[in-house]
């Protein structure tokens, strides 16, 4: 694809333009689409609406090389881009009998015969069309020669529109190498910012993004001519100038890496959450292979519960409080204990926005650690934080103090 082709991307859902949902597969479609050297011309977000979405395709279809299109591919009375596109290119559909096989299990789930009879839409295909086999969903992606090139429709839940698009779009050559994501936690974001930007210096055909989230930053660095080997250098200079604090350079999640790692060391691991309220833990069970690693957590959020569930001892509660260093420590021991785990982790803080005094102000959490060796505690103040915030960096946190124990046993 030469540079100047151009590219569209839909994503069609009223909740998209409602704002109820946050469209993220636009970002990740335009990155993709111009690795392959496409530049991406518009994009646009349109509400369940088969009618303005037909006019709308038609149009991007005799304008763009690629068009590609997310959401409303499902089997609700809402979900019209099969018929919009349809419409747009003037083209009957047809039921796919090898689709109608593949959803017969998901129609037998319904005893609605309404229900089971929508299922089977998700089978119909424009014809010429060639079709994208759902991996992880029902709905299945369609593609199509235009006019001006070819259109794609994808499914909108991200996970299936991700799998797809790689599918979809290999009929493309890649011109730039994919992004590369470094994890960064434990640091301040402009420190990370700058830190990448001293190993860059010299190096051309690289842009820089930095984005934070609460507790956890990822640096990416984009082809711009740098080709794979050079972006492979670049990736060793940042992680070398950001240090320890890097925690990762193939784009894993601190759990991620928590996981794998306390997988190789065969250390098993326990949480005690208090202001977390289950992130922690959460956040390990949401990566596969988290069992091997991971033998339980309690949430303790009341002083009873700390007590009877961690071991706590009431007296620490009465003359330190529930949010300090003793606290969070004697929990920490309490589900190592408890779960005879290798490293446990323990949080305790004020989220907020109440609940805060002079001495213990909103934003004050506490971390405790412990070993079969030792127990050690940690503190942050999280200043002008919203609870959301303060809750979603103290999961960073509490995940980073789990990693490097496991690195240090
Ligand atoms: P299915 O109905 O089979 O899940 P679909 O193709 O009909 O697939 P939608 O119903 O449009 O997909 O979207 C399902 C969910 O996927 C939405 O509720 C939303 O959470 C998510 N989603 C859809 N589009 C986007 C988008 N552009 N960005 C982020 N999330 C999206
Ligand atoms: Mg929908």
């Amino acid at each position: 694809v030469s540079e100047r082709e151009t590219a569209a991307i839909v994503t069609v859902g009223s909740e998209l333009v409602e704002g109820l949902r946050v469209d993220t597969n636009t970002a990740e479609i335009a990155r993709e689409v111009q690795r392959r050297g496409f530049r991406v011309a518009e994009a646009t977000s349109v509400g369940d609406d088969q009618g303005e979405l037909a006019v709308l395709l038609g149009r991007l279809a005799e304008t763009h090389r690629l068009v590609v299109v997310t959401g409303g591919l499902g089997p609700t009375h809402d979900d019209v881009t099969r018929d919009a596109a349809a419409q747009a290119l003037g083209r009957e559909m047809a039921m796919d009998p090898a689709l109608v096989d593949f959803l017969q299990p998901f129609v037998a789930r319904h005893t609605e015969p309404r229900s089971a009879a929508q299922v089977l839409t998700q089978a119909l295909v424009i014809d010429g069309a060639e079709v994208l086999a759902p991996a992880n969903g029902t709905a299945p992606g369609q593609v199509l020669a235009t006019a001006a090139g070819t259109l794609v429709l994808l499914p909108g839940p991200p996970r299936e529109m991700r799998e797809m698009l790689e599918r979809a779009l290999a009929r493309f050559t890649p011109v730039r190498a994919a992004a590369r994501e470094l994890g960064v936690a434990g640091m301040p974001e402009s420190d990370a910012q700058h830190a990448a930007q001293r190993a860059l210096e010299g190096r051309g055909g690289i842009a820089l993004t930095v984005l934070a989230k609460p507790g956890d930053i990822r640096v990416i660095l984009l082809d711009e001519g740098a080709g794979e080997a050079g972006l492979d250098e670049a990736v060793a200079a940042v992680a070398a100038e950001l240090g320890e604090a890097c925690y990762a350079t193939d784009g894993s999640t601190l759990a991620d890496v928590l996981v794998r790692e306390a997988g190789v060391a065969r250390a098993t691991l326990a949480t005690a959450e208090s202001c977390t309220g289950g992130l922690v833990s959460a956040a390990i069970t949401d990566v596969p292979g988290a069992s091997d690693v991971l033998l339980g957590g309690v949430v303790a959020y009341s002083n009873d519960a700390k007590v009877h569930l961690l071991a706590v001892a009431r007296e620490l509660i009465t003359e330190f409080g529930a949010v300090s260093a003793e606290v969070a420590q004697a929990m920490a021991r309490g589900a190592r204990e408890r779960f005879d785990a290798d490293v446990a982790v323990a949080t305790t803080g004020i989220a907020g926005p109440g609940g805060g005094s002079q001495e213990k102000p909103v934003g004050l959490v506490w971390f405790g650690v412990a070993t079969r060796l030792h127990v050690s505690s940690t503190r942050r103040l999280m200043t002008g934080a919203s609870r959301g915030a303060i809750r979603a960096r103290s999961t960073s946190i509490a995940l980073d103090l789990l990693l490097r124990e496991v690195r240090g046993l």
